[in-house]
Order: C-alpha cells, then structure tokens, then sequence
C-alpha cells in the first residue's frame, strides 16, 4: 500500500522549492509549523478544494477569507469573465472602480470615500502614510499579535506567519523603521491610556484589527474600541479600522456592522477582491482629501482598481446577501461545536474562540484576549491534529495561530465529513506529546 497520500504534491514542493524561496509565495502555505508536504490544488467549486493527486477536501481557509460565497461561484466567474474578455487592463479610470468603492461605501457608513489598492499590506502602509500626512505626526500604535500586512513599520510583534514562524519581528526592518512604532498588548487599554499620557501629541495613528484573527480569533473585549476610538478623539490621533479579515466577512458592514464604533481610516481586502488581488483603504472625506492628487500625500498604482479585480470583488459582495452572511453565522457556530465536542470527548485541554463568525481553537485551559495568551498555548498539539484532518478529507489552517474560515457553500455533506474526522485528530491532539523542556 502507498501512503504518500500526495505524491503529485511533493513532487510540485521539490520544483517550487528550486525556483521559489521555501516553495511558496506566502510563508504559511509551506506547513512549516506543521510538518509534511504542502497541497498543490487545482480546483475549487463550493466547499471543497481538489490537490494535485485529486484528493477532495473541505476547505476552512476559503483561501483566508476572499471565498465566503464558496469556491468558484456562478456569479464571481461570469463577472470576471465579462469583463476580461472587455480588455484586461487600461491604465485609466474605469466604470467598476466607482461602482466598487460605492458598495463599500453604501455598506460602511464611516466611509466616505476609498482608494483601491492592490493588497491588504498596501492598504496598511498607506493608510498609515496618510494618518502621518494627515496629522504632521510620527509615531504609531499597533497591538502585538495584530497583523497589518508585511509593512516594514507594522511587522513587530506581529500575527499571521511572523507568528507562525516564531519570529519576534523580521531581519530587513532598519531600526529606524521601527523606532516610530509603539506596541502594545491587545485588550489592554490601561497600557494605551498611559501611552498617550506620555507621548499623545507626536502619535498620528492607533491601527488595530477591528477584531483580531491574526493571531487565532480574538475578539476586542466589551469597551476595548470604544475606548480606542475616545483616546485617539482626545488626542487629535486617526484611529485606522483594520477590517482586511473582517470586512464583508462578519457582516454586510463588516465589524462596523458588530460594535458600530467608527474608525477614521479603514483597510478593506480579502472578502472585496473576490479572490483577485485587490484591497482598499478609506474613511473620512476631510482625512481622505490628504491623498494625492487632491492633496499631497502620494499614493499611486499601475494596476490599481484593475477592471477584472473590481469585477470580482464587486460580484462577491453582490453575491453576499442576507442568507450568505446567516449561513456564514450558521457555519462557524456548527464548526465550533463540533470542535468543541471533539475536543472534549478527547480529553484535550482547548478554547474554541469566537470573533462574531471567525473561529479558531487555542490549545488553552483559559481563554485567550491577548497574544502572550495566545502564545501560551499547547501548539505542539496542532500538527498531529491539523494531519489527522487533512488525511480525512478536511482542509484547516496550517498554522494554530489562524482563523478557521467557513464559507456558505458548505453543506450537509461537508460537516458530515468533518464531523466524522474531528474525533480522529482530537485523538490525535490528546496523544500528542509536548517536547522537552529546553530541547
Ligand atoms: C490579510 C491581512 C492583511 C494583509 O493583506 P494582504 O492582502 O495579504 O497583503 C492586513 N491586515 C489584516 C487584518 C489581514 O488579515
């Protein structure tokens, strides 16, 4: 019997590993926390995705977050095919980029006007360019355990793959870059107040994830982005709403449409793009009217507001109505019990966390609201139970510091193959063994 359940895969891992650094174009995907050969996939159509050596799986990252509508849904690839076959890229203003950043606007009542972007990172960087330009100020907030992106100034102490990977922030990052940035534990609003004591006037910006899920789902505990949104107010700072992860995904407005508290500037990306690369940042006019060319902070893209991104980004969202979003609440509310369940009966110390419908399980006997408790947690136990899965047909983050992602394709069927595979990884998990101390 062979069981290499992916040999095609490994196969592709040794090609891209000679022509690519580590195999990949984003960190995560390599399974270096996990362990084993990365699936090469070939194919998505509603809740599964198809390797290379045609194993079908239940996908919970939905490709970290874009695909709430499923894989390949009917409306997203007529959209982009239309409009391909129109020309793909002009290099001058176009009709869907309106129409685009008029449904984020429509959806996100703080935000008044928007700036396509190609990427999340880019939409950071300039937002916090902008926030810079806007108050003449510095220095900027960012909470450990949030990601932001791979922007020079935002990768200390950062979520996602810098958290994977262990590393405190990345080589590469001059001093300099980094000395302007202040950061500070999640949830800890003590810790902000104190700050701006200090240093209030020379701060342009607080960013923070409207709910973090760059480090597993941690949800701004009750009071925690009002009290964001009043510091910054006193102090003439910007509050910048990192809604990349969150945007389109929690709610038709977003986390503005979960705790209502406005941010001044907001990063949009995943869930808006459709798929394709294309992200956004926006907010409030008078902040917005900084940008160039109605004002002097420069900011600019050759491929910005692309007619076949903003197509499908505009047919995502198009898709998305009222029964998307219940049948994403519906999802991650049946995931987490089915974790929760698997896990207990497996006698496997854990929290199964909650960020509106963003879940993500932390091996933890306590709940997690910050990265040091994020940090503290049995993630020895996740690559017996993160294999377990994939073995069984199920598809979940390669890291135990992401969020697993539904989407409102998955059907009976695909729980009914995840719940047959959880008891088998929590096994697993239960059976795993801590390394040793100082090995
Ligand atoms: C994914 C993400 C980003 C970065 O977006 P990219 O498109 O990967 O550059 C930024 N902020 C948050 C909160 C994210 O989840």
């Amino acid at each position: 019997m062979n069981d290499d359940p992916a040999p095609r895969s490994r196969q592709l891992f040794e090609r891209a590993q000679a022509v690519t650094p580590g195999g990949v174009n984003s960190p995560v995907r390599a399974f270096h926390s996990v362990g084993g050969t990365p699936r090469f996939m070939v194919r998505g159509e509603g809740a599964y995705l198809w390797d290379a050596d045609d194993n079908r799986y239940v996908d919970l990252v939905s490709s970290w977050g874009p695909m709430i509508n499923g894989h390949a849904h009917p409306d997203v690839v007529r959209a982009v095919r239309e409009a391909a076959a129109h020309g793909l890229s002009f290099g001058t203003p176009g009709v869907g980029e309106i129409d685009l950043a008029q449904e984020i606007i429509d959806r996100v009542e703080p935000v008044e006007q928007v700036r396509l972007v190609n990427s999340g990172t880019e939409a950071a960087m300039s937002a916090v360019r902008l926030a810079r330009g806007f108050t003449g100020r510095q220095k900027i907030v960012k909470f450990a355990g949030c990601y932001h992106g791979h922007v020079d100034a935002l990768l200390a102490s950062a979520g996602s793959g810098v958290a994977t990977l262990g590393l405190p922030t990345s080589p590469g990052v001059t001093g300099a870059q980094a000395a302007d940035t202040i950061v500070l534990p999640y949830n800890d609003l003590d810790a902000v107040r104190r700050v701006f004591a200090e240093e209030g006037d020379q701060i342009a910006c607080v960013i923070t994830e409207a709910a973090a899920g760059n480090m597993g789902a941690v949800a701004p505990l009750p009071g925690f982005n009002e009290g964001l949104r009043a510091i910054t107010r006193d102090a003439g700072a910007l509050l910048i709403m990192d809604e990349v992860m969150t945007g389109f995904r929690v709610s038709a407005a977003g986390w503005y449409g979960i705790d209502g508290v406005a941010g001044d500037l907001y990063t949009f990306g995943k869930v808006m793009s459709g798929g394709l690369p294309a992200a956004a940042f926006g907010g409030r006019a008078d902040v917005m009217a900084h940008l160039a060319p109605s004002g002097p902070v420069y900011q600019a893209g050759t491929l910005s507001g692309n007619p076949v991104a903003v197509a499908a980004g505009l047919a995502n969202l198009r898709a998305a109505d009222a029964e998307v979003y219940a049948a994403l609440d519906r999802n991650s509310k049946r995931l987490g019990e089915l974790l929760g369940s698997a896990l207990t009966a497996a006698g496997v110390p854990h929290q199964v966390a909650f960020a509106a419908n963003m879940v993500s399980v932390f091996f933890s006997e306590t709940p997690v609201h910050n990265y040091e408790q994020a940090q503290a947690q049995q993630v020895w136990r996740y690559p017996a139970f993160f294999h377990e899965l994939l073995r069984r047909g199920v598809y979940p983050p390669p890291s135990a510091f992401e969020c697993w992602f539904v989407n409102a394709a998955m059907d009976d069927a695909a729980f009914e193959i995840i719940a047959d595979a959880l008891p088998h990884a929590a096994r697993a998990a239960a059976a795993a063994t801590a390394p040793e101390a100082g090995a």
